[in-house]
């Protein structure tokens, strides 16, 4: 958290040597150039995502910032200038990462996804919602597309579910709750493994011979373990 805030010494340094070489300090800088600030600046690289970055007083703005801000305080940042399609923060609705800067505003970050190497499109309108309504940290972000990201939320659901219904087999083991968990594998698709195929249709005979109905979830798994097989 310490390394965000101004550095105070060097703020009262720099603004007192400029006043003692009067304008010849500021010829270079752009007229916004607040010496004795930090400043939050949307760097956008050829080819590479905007990041913000922290820059420290005393230091120009860089060339390829698209958005500046300034400090205010230790940890938050007033707005210079918005380029198209940003989104102004609430930057009191951000949970601070200890890494992060906090973010003055959201700009559309185009992205490539880790999964299936996808385009994916992590929207201000999305990183406003995410960050602040879901109070999300501002170290997270978007690192699968959206198709992938449904897949890996489907996943995550039928895995606490299987886990739940295989708790309560085990805890009770009767046909009933093996049937539930022959059930839960089946409808969670290609997802699950041979080893959960197996031992689901194990359960599925379990649940048979306890008088249940499980002819046609013991033929669904025989035939996924028969298609394994070849
Ligand atoms: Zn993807």
């Amino acid at each position: 958290m310490g390394k965000r805030g101004p550095k105070s010494g060097e703020g009262q340094r720099r603004g007192g040597r400029g006043s003692v070489h009067g304008d010849n300090t500021h010829r270079n800088r752009t007229p916004h150039n607040a010496d004795d600030a930090w400043r939050l600046a949307l760097v956008a690289k050829p080819g590479r995502q905007p990041r913000w970055q922290m820059i420290a007083p005393g230091t120009p703005d860089p060339a390829n910032a698209i958005i500046m801000a300034d400090s205010t305080d230790a940890h938050h940042y007033r707005v210079r200038s918005l380029p198209k399609g940003a989104i102004l923060a609430n930057q009191e609705r951000q949970n601070g990462g200890a890494y992060e800067p906090p973010k003055p505003a959201y700009v559309d970050i185009h992205y490539t996804c880790i999964k299936c190497q996808g385009p994916g499109l992590f929207s201000a309108k999305a990183q406003k919602f995410w960050y602040e309504d879901l109070g999300k940290t501002l170290e997270s972000g978007a690192v699968r597309c959206q198709d992938c990201r449904r897949k890996w939320r489907h996943q995550r659901a039928a895995n606490t579910q299987l886990g739940d219904a295989l708790r309560a087999y085990e805890a009770e083991p009767s046909a009933q709750t093996a049937l539930h968990v022959a059930q839960l594998t089946v409808n969670a698709g290609p997802m699950m493994g041979a080893k959960a195929r197996s031992r689901a249709l194990g359960l599925a005979r379990v649940a048979e011979k306890g008088g249940l109905d499980a002819t046609a979830l013991i033929a669904t798994l025989c035939e996924s373990r028969d298609a394994v097989d070849q």
